[in-house]
């Protein structure tokens, strides 16, 4: 499979970084928005502080358990959608329709997975996903393959009982809650990139737990992201083995895991300092962010290699093993970002070591809805690196807007 990737040699490849925890213990830090851009100040914590619940056990192995094997069961299904679609004739490319079934099958299959493995907890989903046209009267035809495609799913991974139309639209509407900052709510993306999904390029299944607003767990499957470093494949083209299952629980590190189940290996941002060595990823689609503000802040950094183009949360995943060193989003004016496109990514790279800010040097805030209110943009790379950012960022931002 070739996917689109723009750069030639990228740098910054991913080291291990003894500080890892230390590093963990650090993401609160806020940045100041002055051009100095030190930590203003750092929560004394240890760790977190998330609900009683969660400090009475600091662990979400169950959870973390179960949103493995959903996320892996929504990749197989979204991965036999994506084949038919790519051995499917030109025409049918253009059809949004193999999205439609991948994208509810996904979301149909995740629930289903999560509310079985963890009956005995009460459920909250927040997901891109509702069945009202799946309702209707022209709907039944894609509802009945939905079921069709999920049943197989489940079967081929061991879950019994076939599901009726009823309970695929049941389960696909669990994902109706408001999240917030109570409780726990798992924040669901069933297909990351569509756009990616339906060129054939990357895309991800990204499930993350919010725990009083704090996203605790986070399960990134990317069927197409190879194994290998994508800092080692030539230009233009990806080759070798895909399929990578990244996850991470608050406070223990990030690991990856091929997604047919190979033993898992801690990963850990590129520890680079140099901006001149570090390469960044940004989205493919540029109505997605600003390719000539990226541009820009690269050429401020000194960044020397071209922009790694490529879609969905598997950026996140790249960044937590060091494939890249920075990752910047800059949607264009009016777009809100919605939480799912975020929750589990981030989650991955901090505990793989890195920050995730907006372009004001501030922690992303799960804990108000659907929606993420930010300032600007989201920009992500290494500790060490962020103040260099930041400081690029702003930098860029006043310069963008006295040129208008
Ligand atoms: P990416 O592949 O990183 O560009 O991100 C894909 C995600 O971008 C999708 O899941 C959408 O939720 C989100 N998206 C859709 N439209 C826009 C937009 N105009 N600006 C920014 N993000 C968008
Ligand atoms: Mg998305």
């Amino acid at each position: 499979m070739a996917i689109a990737l723009s750069s030639a040699a990228l740098s910054g490849k991913g080291t291990i970084n003894p500080l890892t925890r230390v590093l963990h213990f650090d993401h609160n830090c806020y940045y100041s928005s002055t051009p100095k851009l030190k930590p203003i100040f750092s929560l004394s914590l240890k760790r977190p502080r998330f609900s009683s619940r969660a400090a009475a056990t600091m662990s979400y192995d169950k959870e973390l358990a179960a949103a493995k094997k959903a996320c892996s069961l929504a990749a197989r299904l979204c991965q036999k959608v994506q084949k038919a679609l790519l051995q499917s004739d030109v025409h049918a490319k253009s059809d949004k329709s193999p999205v439609t079934v991948a994208d509810y099958g996904s979301q149909a299959v995740v629930s289903f997975v999560l509310q079985k493995e963890l009956s005995s907890s009460p459920f909250s989903l927040v997901a891109e996903e509702d069945s009202g046209d799946l309702r209707k009267e022209d709907g039944q035809e894609t509802l009945q393959r939905i079921t069709k495609l999920v049943n197989e799913t489940l079967a081929n991974g061991g879950t019994a009982s076939p599901l009726s139309d009823q309970d695929v639209l049941a389960a696909i509407d669990s994902g109706k809650s408001e999240g917030g900052s109570l409780g726990q709510h798992w924040v669901l993306d069933p297909i990351d990139g569509t756009k990616g999904f339906l060129r054939g390029d990357q895309y991800a299944i990204a499930l993350g737990l919010l725990d009083e607003g704090k996203v605790v767990l986070g399960v990134l499957a990317c069927p197409n992201l190879p194994l290998q470093s994508l800092a080692c494949h030539d230009q233009h083209t990806i080759q070798g083995k895909a399929g990578c299952l990244f996850f991470a629980q608050v406070g223990t590190g990030t690991y990856m895991q091929s997604l047919d189940g190979s033993e898992p290996r801690k990963v850990n941002v590129s520890s680079t300092e140099n901006p001149e060595e570090a390469s960044f990823f940004e989205s493919y689609e540029a109505a997605h962010s600003m390719h000539d503000l990226t541009s820009l802040i690269a050429k401020k950094l000194g960044v020397k290699a071209p922009p790694v183009r490529i879609d969905s949360q598997a950026k996140y995943g790249a960044l937590s093993r060091g494939d890249g060193a920075i990752y910047m989003r800059f949607p264009h004016r009016g777009y809100r970002e919605k939480i799912w496109d975020h929750a589990a990514g981030s989650v991955v790279v901090t505990e793989a070591g890195g920050v995730v800010t907006d372009a004001a040097g501030k922690p992303l805030d799960f804990s108000r809805g659907r929606y993420l209110d930010l300032d600007t943009g989201i920009i992500v790379t290494n500790q060490k690196l962020m103040p260099t950012l930041l400081n690029a960022v702003q930098e860029s931002l006043k310069e963008k807007a006295s040129s208008l």
